[in-house]
């Protein structure tokens, strides 16, 4: 668990995400984890976030004692407590994780999140010491308008915009197109790169360009262990967000050596 702030770096730290979505109950999840997390913790220079659904964190917050992966989950809502039937809030979920996805495009498509509701997320998160991983991105239909830019720019300044200038850098930004995901049609390194060029100048138009350099992008939408390494090669690319090849626990590790090889860092401050 992290309590310091993060150093301030140029060096951004590789960061590699694993969403497990709603997949496995707590015994399969332990099993799965448990083929893959002595070599997870044996690679260096990356941080490693592993985000199973709920009902596995307690189990995985015990596992990851004593290791370097980070734990994170897949939502949560912005309210503490209260009449909020079937919710997780920031402080159920402060004392054992480090991170927490927000705005995913599932979650934006199936449950109609807003922007604005990210952000109130991303608050929340922030004040309960939770690293939030935001997702942007545009659809299939966007993309084809040359809407691209459009969407992000929207996406970042909701979930940017006077937001306390401390906080930026503990913030993670995952682009993640809707049309790669799950479909296993990725978008080209240079492609991705250049989206990612994108989201740093809108990040340095709300925060400053040293904000802009410090923040880490991961791409996500169809990573696999083949394509690793075109994504992670780009210079604007500090990661990614897996969905499926991250239950793979071969593919996954594979994912993470190449990217540790690629990006050689120092190792993190924990909790
Ligand atoms: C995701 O859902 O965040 C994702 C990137 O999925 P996949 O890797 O399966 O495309």
């Amino acid at each position: 668990m992290i309590t310091d702030p993060r150093p301030l770096t140029n060096m951004r730290r590789p960061i590699i995400a694993g969403n497990w979505k709603m997949n496995m109950g707590p015994e399969k999840a332990f099993d799965l984890m448990d083929n893959m997390l002595e070599q997870l913790d044996a690679i260096e220079d990356v941080d490693i976030v592993i985000c199973p659904s709920f009902v596995s964190l307690e189990t995985f917050a015990d596992m990851f004692d004593g290791t370097s992966l980070f734990l994170g989950a897949q939502n949560m809502f912005w309210e503490e407590q209260g009449a909020f039937t079937g919710e997780v809030s920031p402080l159920m979920l402060q004392s054992m994780c480090d991170y927490v996805i927000l705005g995913h495009s599932e979650r934006r498509q199936y449950f109609h999140e807003s922007d604005q509701d990210v952000r109130r997320k991303v608050d929340a998160a922030l004040s309960h010491d939770l690293m939030p991983i935001i997702c942007v991105g545009e659809n299939l239909q966007e993309n084809e308008a040359g809407r691209t830019l459009e969407i992000i720019e929207r996406h970042v300044t909701a979930a940017f915009e006077g937001l306390d200038q401390q906080y930026v850098n503990k913030c993670v930004i995952a682009y993640e197109p809707i049309w790669a995901i799950g479909t296993g049609k990725p978008a080209t390194g240079e492609g991705a790169n250049r989206v990612f060029g994108a989201i740093r100048r809108k990040v340095a138009d709300l925060h400053g360009d040293t904000a802009a350099q410090e923040i880490r992008i991961q791409y996500g939408g169809s990573v696999n262990k083949e394509n690793i390494a075109e994504f992670i090669s780009q210079p604007e690319i500090d990661g990614a967000l897996v969905g499926g090849a991250s239950l793979k626990p071969g593919e996954f590790v594979r994912i993470v050596a190449v990217t540790s090889q690629a990006k050689r860092m120092p190792a993190p401050k924990r909790k």
